[in-house]
């Protein structure tokens, strides 16, 4: 999603005069007081799109820059020349277990020509950094990594290590933090562990709205959807031609809602945005969570589910992706399949979503099954469906999560902290599936408009945002230690 018409156009005058003003000043007297901001604009401009991802340059620059402030470094070179992960461990006295902060270093390609601005240039404007990446995920980079120099620099003693990751192939790809633990577990063994995941949501007017910290991630499983037929010439067609057959299952899918189910920790989340929000949603929110009425209850849904964002929170959701039919003009072909894409609850019977699937479609020509093992994809979901059970949501019970909550406080008094169930996937599988809790957060205040940008066009992040989330997370550490 980008910006509209007219914001562009305010948005092109008030650059105008700030160039204005920064030839005046110098470019660098902004950056100098803005080390987070300094920081993201370098490592914005070490393009890490992935594929095929380049971790390796991020790696060797953090290096640089961790070593002489006392950090043990390790770079995992992977089996692809140029990924590699990056670990950074300040020593404590080994009292406790480490706590670890993770970041991954690779972003999601561009659409190039549809940027205002260079996106790899690391442009920092108006108060803000641009660039691919700046909120998913190296501003979080940026934000851990002042946050643990910061750290080093006031020679706390520590009780436990803090370890530094900046991860490879997060965005797509094989080399993972799935393929770090597997091979490197000692580097990032920890008590409890610190991700991307909730918001600090901002409204217009600057002022935090709530923090939400995920722990849990849902699960991102493909499923394919095969309607067979009969092969033949395309000038004689028969009924049972398998692209009309596929449609017409599909469209069934298209009416067809998943029942709804709120975590504990979506019915927290929800409390919190009741709260927080003006009616109808506060409204309809209050419905929700506690009327006895089903009608009320499903009206309720109806419209917070126009949010695809609420929407997609409290329900398994169904999405085609990939349609693959026919060869030739004049033939018909045997099969048709479409590829769904099923985001699921951590802890959702996955056989029965699919027996449901199966009912609604109603139709013995079409079979649906889980991509084939034998493909990469396939084999990750059938380990991912393996793990549903054990990736249910981190305990809220930690020291980490209480040293959190109680950063946010002091930063934002007044100003709910909530847990969060994270509508995409991450790489906190790494750790969770070990029973080892993980805390999701984007640590920096945002608005709802700047949160469109991620993965679209023009992404940035505002510099004050940038300071105040290092802030959020060096208290969090001086905070742990205090506990
Ligand atoms: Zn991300």
């Amino acid at each position: 999603m980008g910006l509209s018409k007219n914001v562009w156009f305010e948005l092109r005058v008030v650059t105008a005069l700030l160039l204005a003003f920064a030839t005046a000043t110098g470019a660098s007297g902004q950056t100098e007081q803005h080390p987070t901001a300094d920081l993201l604009s370098q490592l914005i401009q070490i393009d890490s799109s992935n594929p095929p991802g380049n971790e390796r340059k991020v790696a060797d620059f953090l290096a640089a820059r961790l070593h002489p402030l006392g950090f043990e470094i390790s770079v995992v070179q992977t089996p692809l020349p140029g990924k590699a992960h990056f670990v950074a461990r300040l020593r404590g006295d080994g009292s406790r277990k480490p706590v670890l902060l993770a970041a991954h270093a690779d972003v999601v390609g561009v659409e190039r020509e549809k940027w205002a601005l260079d996106p790899f240039a690391g442009v920092i404007r108006d108060g803000y950094v641009f660039g691919r990446g700046a909120i998913d995920f190296k501003g979080g980079l940026a934000v851990f990594t002042e946050a643990v120099s910061r750290l080093a620099r006031s020679h706390i003693s520590l009780h436990r290590d803090v370890i530094l990751l900046s991860e490879a192939d997060e965005e797509s790809g094989p080399y993972n933090t799935s393929w770090l633990a597997d091979t490197h577990w000692d580097l990032i063994a920890c008590e409890f562990a610190l991700n991307e995941g909730g918001w600090i949501i901002q409204d217009d007017a600057g002022q935090v709205q709530y923090v939400s910290i995920s722990t849990a991630d849902k699960l991102s499983i493909p499923l394919i959807v095969t309607a067979h037929g009969t092969s033949t010439h395309s000038s004689m067609p028969l009924a049972d031609n398998p692209i009309f057959t596929l449609s017409k299952a599909l469209a069934r899918l298209a009416d067809f809602e998943t029942p709804l189910e709120l975590t504990p920790s979506t019915r927290e989340f929800f409390a919190t945005l009741s709260k927080t929000s003006s009616p109808p949603l506060s409204n309809n929110l209050d419905v929700l969570l506690h009327s006895s009425d089903p009608e009320r209850v499903r009206q309720a849904d109806q419209q917070i589910s126009r949010n695809p964002l609420l929407h997609a929170l409290m329900r398994n959701t169904i999405a085609p992706v990939f349609l693959k039919a026919g060869f030739r003009g004049n033939v018909i072909p045997s099969s048709a399949e479409a590829t769904l894409n099923l985001r699921l609850i951590p802890g959702t019977d996955f056989n029965r979503l699919v027996t449901g699937i199966r009912e609604v479609i109603d139709d013995k020509r079409v079979d649906v099954a889980l991509a084939d093992s034998a493909t990469a994809e396939g084999k990750r979901a059938s380990t991912l469906l393996k793990l549903s059970d054990v990736l249910k949501p981190s305990s809220k019970d930690t020291s980490l999560y209480r040293a959190l909550e109680q950063s946010a406080h002091s930063l934002w008094p007044g100003r709910p902290v909530t847990t969060y169930l994270f509508q995409a996937g991450t790489d906190a599988i790494a750790w969770r599936s070990r029973g080892i809790p993980v805390y999701g957060i984007y640590p920096y205040p945002i608005t709802a408009e700047d949160l469109s940008r991620m993965h679209g066009n023009n992404e940035r992040v505002s510099i004050p945002s940038l300071e105040q989330g290092t802030e959020l997370i060096y208290k969090t550490l001086v905070q742990l230690e205090a506990q």
